[in-house]
């Protein structure tokens, strides 16, 4: 059987960056590579309205996510149907359809159904803190660890089908010292480093110590530039990728950070590897 790795996110383009060359180097590895997204990415700026209506804005994020997963060998795509939240503070976090309002119970339930209907080994996702903070992020982390915590158990969901247990869930973070490191160094290229003092970015970056897994993903930089391609009406020209020298937007993507969350680690400092999959035999 082939080993599948199943990534849950809230947004097209939340696979791209943090995780895109994992989840291509996988997929060409022969791996099987699915995304679950919560959102269509309905609610937010459109880069340039000759791309998208507010009105269609969640059909053609659709078709941007689509030739994302094609671009970095994603094989299967599942949405749950959910109503992009909007930034914190946001009349959309209002709408009762939108993702951080769902019910817990069914966000979970459409997780639980997915994760046995597709028997991922290794679930990833974001990190509690969704990474810069945003309510569906922080959601879809929540939701995506209680579906692999009850993906397993009999009496949990049983009309979601029988139960599968992925081995591993580990989660997505930018570690401080990554973090910190490239502030430094935009400083020394003299270039402006004011987002990276915003203090509410600055308290989620995520301690080094619980970074169990990094992926060197060097040789899937064109895969991830090229889906990040893809999400043209997300593509803000004051935003990280149009802000960021190229080489050194290269030497940034070229490795991705993970903390293994699932099983608990008693140390996790003392874990370090380079494969979600390491060690993981078939039984
Ligand atoms: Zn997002």
């Amino acid at each position: 059987m082939r080993d599948t790795l199943l990534a849950v996110f809230a947004h097209p383009d939340d696979e791209v960056f943090g995780t895109g060359g994992t989840l291509a180097k996988y997929a060409a590895e022969g791996k099987r590579v699915v995304l679950a997204c919560a959102t269509r990415g309905e609610v937010g700026e459109i880069s340039d309205p000759a791309l998208a209506t507010p009105e269609t804005l969640g059909a053609v994020r659709e078709a941007e996510l689509r030739c994302a997963c094609s671009r970095l060998g994603i094989e299967e795509l599942h949405f749950l149907g959910y109503r992009d939240s909007g930034m914190e503070g946001t009349p959309q976090n209002d709408d009762p359809l939108s993702y951080h309002r769902a019910d817990p119970d069914a966000a979970v339930r459409q997780l639980v159904e997915v994760i046995r209907r597709l028997k991922p080994r290794v679930v990833v996702t974001f990190e509690p803190g969704g990474g810069y903070g945003h309510p569906d992020h922080i959601a879809v982390s929540r939701h995506a660890t209680s579906a692999f915590d009850l993906a397993g158990s009999p009496e949990a969901y049983s009309e979601a089908g029988p139960p599968w247990q992925p081995a591993r869930l580990f989660y997505s973070a930018i570690p401080t010292s990554s973090f910190l490191a490239m502030r430094d160094r935009m400083q020394a290229m003299g270039l402006d480093v004011s987002m990276f003092d915003n203090p509410a970015l600055r308290r989620r970056t995520f301690s080094d110590d619980m970074i169990t897994t990094v992926t060197d993903v060097t040789g899937q930089v064109e895969a991830k530039l090229a889906a990040f391609e893809c999400h043209r009406t997300q593509h803000n020209p004051n935003g990280l990728f149009g802000r960021v020298p190229n080489e050194l937007l290269r030497e940034m993507m070229a490795r991705e950070y993970f903390a293994q969350a699932r099983p608990a680690l008693a140390s996790p400092e003392a874990v370090k590897t380079t494969d979600l999959f390491a060690g993981l035999e078939h039984a």
